[in-house]
Parts: C-alpha cells; sequence; structure tokens
C-alpha cells in the first residue's frame, strides 16, 4: 500500500520517556474519586463513583486532544488516530471500576500509564502504523459479570448474559439503561479480530513474587485457567441427640471431608494448582439438627489446561467417595469455564527486550488473577506488563504500588508500543 504510514523517530529511543509528574498528578487525581476513609477506592462498576471516573477520564481524553469513543457495552476509549483510515488499531487498557472497598492501584495505573503513553506520542507528533486505542473495560472486576467488558469486544458473553428476558438480569439491565444502554445491544461491541493489532495492560502483579526477587518488571507468561463447581451433598436430617452417631447420614460432614481431601490433594498433585471453597450453606441450618443438605461453590485454578482438567476429574471422584463413605449422593455441576490464556510470545521478547533498552530488571510471570487479556487473547495478541505489589497486597485498601515502578511500567509500555509501531 503506496500511504503506508512508516514510524520514524527523530531522536535516540530512550529520549522517549513518560511525564512521571503528570501522570502522578492524574493518578492522585483519579484515586480522588470514590476515595474512602482508609485510603482505598469504591468504585464499583456502573455506580455513582464509576460514571464519575468515566467523566474524569473523558475529560482527560479530551484534554489530550484525543478521540474519543464509546461502544454497546459502555467500554470508554481515546483514541489516537493514525491517518491511513483503514489501519488496524493496537488497543492499551485496563479498568476504573474497582471492587468494593478496593485499592487505588488496581485497573488505574494501566489507565493513566496508558492515557500518558498516548499523550506522549502525540506531543512528540510521531505517526504511527496503527490507531492507538486507550480502553477502559466495564466491569472488569466481575460486580455484574466478570470481564463484561472485555467479553463483549471479544464476543465471548455467553447468552444467559445478554438475555432482557433472564429475570437475574433485570438489576444489571437497569444499571445499562440509566447510560442508555440496552443489554440486547451489548453484542454489537464484538469487534472484528482483523482490525485489530494486538492488546497490553499495565498492572499490579498481586502477589510478591516480584516485590521478594526485588524487580520492577513482570512479564506475563500465561493466565491461569478458572472453573468452578456448584458441589451438593444431600443426607437426612435428625435429631442430634437421638440419632445414633453411626447412623447419620450427615451432609456436612461428607462436606467438610471433601474440602480437607480436595486442598490435600491439590498440594499434593498439582504443585502450581489453586484450589479454594469459600462457600458453604448448610440446611436447614440450626446447631440440634443433622444438616441434610451442605452446598458448597468451588474454585480451580491452573496454568496447563490438561492438568486443569484432571484436576477436576479428580475433584468430581472424591466428591463421590466422600458422598458414599457416609451414605449420601451428591450432585457436581461445573458453572464457569474460562481456559488458561498464553501470551504472544513476540509480544513477551518484544516487551523483555525494551526492558533491556531501558535498563529495567525484569522476570517471567503467570497470572494466577484473571484479566482482560485472558479472554482477549482469544481473538488478538496479547501481553501484560506487571510491577510489584507492596506484600503483595490486592483488593483491598492497603493495595500499594512504590512510585518509581509504575513509572518504569509505563516506560516499558511505551517502548512496547513504540517497538511494535516500528514492527508493524
Ligand atoms: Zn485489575
Amino acid at each position: 500500500v503506496e500511504n503506508r504510514v512508516v514510524l520514524q523517530l527523530s531522536r535516540p529511543i530512550t529520549d522517549y520517556t513518560v511525564n512521571s509528574a503528570r501522570m502522578r498528578e492524574d493518578f492522585e487525581a483519579l484515586s480522588e474519586i470514590g476515595a474512602t476513609p482508609d485510603d482505598g477506592v469504591d468504585r464499583v462498576a456502573l455506580s455513582h463513583q464509576d460514571w464519575q471516573a468515566r467523566l474524569w477520564f473523558a475529560d482527560r481524553v479530551y484534554d489530550a486532544h484525543l478521540m474519543q469513543a464509546d461502544d454497546d457495552a459502555a467500554n470508554l476509549s481515546g483514541v489516537l488516530r493514525c491517518r491511513q483510515p483503514d489501519a488496524r488499531t493496537l488497543l492499551v487498557g485496563s479498568h476504573l471500576d474497582s471492587v468494593p472497598n478496593g485499592g487505588r492501584f488496581d485497573g488505574a495505573i494501566g489507565i493513566v500509564a496508558g492515557l500518558e503513553c498516548l499523550r506522549t506520542l502525540r506531543e512528540h507528533d510521531l505517526q504511527l502504523p496503527f490507531h492507538l486505542e486507550l480502553i477502559n473495560f466495564t466491569d472488569d472486576e466481575g460486580t455484574w459479570h466478570s470481564l463484561f467488558g472485555a467479553r463483549a469486544v471479544a464476543g465471548m458473553l455467553p447468552p444467559d448474559v445478554t438475555s432482557e428476558a433472564r429475570i437475574e438480569n433485570a438489576a444489571f439491565s437497569a444499571a445499562l439503561a440509566r447510560v442508555g444502554l440496552r443489554l440486547r445491544d451489548v453484542v454489537s461491541a464484538r469487534r472484528d479480530p482483523a482490525s485489530l493489532a494486538g492488546y497490553l495492560e499495565l498492572h499490579i502483579e498481586h502477589g510478591t513474587r516480584l516485590e521478594r526477587a526485588g524487580i520492577s518488571i513482570g512479564v506475563v507468561t500465561d493466565i491461569v485457567g478458572r472453573t468452578t463447581y456448584d458441589i451438593v451433598f444431600h443426607g437426612a436430617a435428625g435429631h442430634s441427640g437421638t440419632t445414633d452417631m453411626y447412623k447419620r447420614r450427615d451432609a456436612l460432614r461428607g462436606a467438610a471431608q471433601f474440602i480437607t481431601r480436595a486442598h490435600d490433594l491439590v498440594r499434593a498433585r498439582y504443585g502450581d494448582g489453586i484450589f479454594n471453597c469459600g462457600d458453604v450453606a448448610v440446611e436447614p441450618g440450626k446447631y440440634n439438627i443433622i444438616p441434610s443438605k451442605a452446598a458448597l461453590t468451588i474454585e480451580l485454578r491452573h496454568v496447563s489446561e490438561s492438568l486443569m482438567s484432571d484436576m477436576e476429574m479428580a475433584m468430581i471422584q472424591i466428591a463421590r467417595e466422600c458422598a458414599a463413605v457416609h451414605g449420601l449422593t451428591v450432585d457436581v455441576k461445573p458453572v464457569i469455564h474460562m481456559p488458561a490464556a498464553a501470551m504472544s510470545p513476540a509480544f513477551i521478547q518484544t516487551i523483555e527486550s525494551c526492558c533491556d533498552t531501558l535498563d529495567l530488571s525484569h522476570m517471567r510471570l503467570v497470572s494466577y488473577a484473571g484479566h482482560a487479556a485472558q479472554v482477549l487473547s482469544q481473538i488478538t495478541p496479547c501481553a501484560m506488563i506487571f510491577v510489584p505489589s507492596t506484600g503483595g497486597v490486592g483488593h483491598a485498601p492497603a493495595e500499594f504500588t512504590p512510585w518509581e515502578d509504575i513509572e518504569a511500567g509505563a516506560n516499558a509500555l511505551l517502548h512496547t508500543i513504540l517497538a511494535l509501531a516500528a514492527a508493524e
């Protein structure tokens, strides 16, 4: 194509850096929106605070002379347009929403760093061979539906999420209606994969691996897969005092044994696997009645899809054994399956060589938390840059990342964009 844009730098590559002070002002201003007394933020998706953050974001996009864009899933973007209209789009993103009583850094640093990258590139008047779009994904934290905005873009929202006929969706539908969106239209937020050049995100680690290693940049290789199951043990209620101890069909006893055995098995046989059971409902739920029903929700995570399915089979087997031993029946129902996602090997190498150029220490990591890249990797090459979380705290007001690390992460992001532009 004759009009193809080719990146041309007028200065040595290391001269291109973000304006750390300006980015910090943005971060401080954003931290005020939905601020809680203990230095956290509360910006639950589609809440008043979330909308305030979006208005703030839209103003910054306007001030930076970027183009504003949104879609039918309420994703909100600032775009640095390529002068070649049919060019592909490189997405850079994160999220402005938080968990209830969350931290200031999760999601927010990806947005302010992305904004700073777009501003810096625009100020240098660099012509990129792709549209560069900074996107704020709706409900990344799953207040309504986990990774909602990213799944809409990937065209991966199951019909039960977007059906207006389902009574369970009424409140979500109303929340979207307040901003002029209709649940049934969300599917049109899907992007054509051919229109995308990739997705990049800067995020906090939510763990202690970087801090312990004294390294400022984590290059994510994979995001773990995650499966949840509803497991219900059925026994028989009875008088707690008069029923023979050896003839009880105690549903909670079966459930308790299952939980303990599941933990032991994952530790013994699946070293990198995760098991969690944080939700147990017992019926009738009285101290003097033998439990007739124990309903659990369990979660499994693993970076390998094949070991994940091994682990799932093993859980089902244990549940059946625990039921049999205690004269119970058990129902096992899979609920959510998010497959493990591999990041783009080419993007991983690009980030690493940019870190070398910038003299930033880096290491490869697996992400044990879910992120937009997990779903977007199904339609476009993805990569994530992690920065340290002090003490590994995440999803809490005490969340903290030293500013030097955020600045380093933003520069790694900027240079990755430049390197991808040079390679396009
Ligand atoms: Zn996040």
